[in-house]
C-alpha cells in the first residue's frame, strides 16, 4: 500500500479548551509519521484558500469566523502533516463525523465536539484531509517545503 500525507488541523473549539495535547496524544496511536508541526495564526486569505470548497455554502462565511478563531477568541491554531499508509483512512474514521452527536463516542468528534450552546456553531474539534489529493493540497497551503521533514 502507498503512504498518503493528511492536514490536521487542530481547532480554535479545541486550542481554547486545552485538547491538543491530549488530541496529539491519541492521535500517536495510529503510527503515522508526523512530518510538519506548527502554530499558526490564521488569517482571512489562509482560512479562504483552505475552505475554497465551501465558498458557495450558506455556512462559508461562519466556518471563516471559526477556523480564524472569531467564536473561541484563540489566536492560534495547531496545524499537522501526517504521511504514512492509508493515512486518510486511518484519520477520517478516528476524528469521526462531521456533527459530534452523529459521530461515533469514541471518535475525537464524538467525545470532545459539540454544538456551541451560545454561537451555534459545529465545535468539531479538529480537521483532516479527505483524500490524498487533498491531503497534499492542504499541506503545501499550510506548510513551506522547508518547514517539512521527510
Ligand atoms: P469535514 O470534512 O468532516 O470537516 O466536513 P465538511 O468538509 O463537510 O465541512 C467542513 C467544515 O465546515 C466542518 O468540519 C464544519 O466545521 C463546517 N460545517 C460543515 N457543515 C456545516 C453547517 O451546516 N453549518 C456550520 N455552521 N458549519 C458547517
Ligand atoms: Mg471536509
Amino acid at each position: 500500500m502507498t503512504e498518503e500525507k493528511v492536514l490536521v488541523l487542530i481547532k480554535p473549539d479545541a486550542m481554547a479548551r486545552n485538547l491538543s495535547g491530549i488530541i496529539i496524544h491519541d492521535l500517536s496511536q495510529l503510527k503515522l509519521k508526523m512530518i510538519g508541526l506548527k502554530l499558526v495564526s490564521v488569517q482571512k486569505h489562509l482560512a479562504e484558500k483552505h475552505y475554497e470548497v465551501h465558498k458557495e455554502k450558506p455556512f462559508y462565511p461562519d466556518l471563516l469566523k471559526y477556523i480564524m478563531g472569531e467564536y473561541h477568541n484563540v489566536h492560534s491554531i495547531i496545524a499537522i502533516a501526517y504521511n504514512g499508509e492509508n493515512a486518510v483512512q486511518k484519520l477520517r474514521e478516528y476524528i469521526g463525523l462531521k456533527y459530534p452527536d452523529e459521530a461515533d463516542p469514541i471518535s475525537l468528534r464524538g467525545r470532545y465536539g459539540k454544538v456551541n450552546s451560545k454561537t451555534k456553531n459545529i465545535d468539531n474539534v479538529i480537521h483532516a484531509s479527505d483524500s490524498p489529493e487533498n491531503g497534499e493540497k492542504e499541506i503545501s497551503i499550510w506548510f513551506d517545503k522547508d518547514e517539512l521533514v521527510e
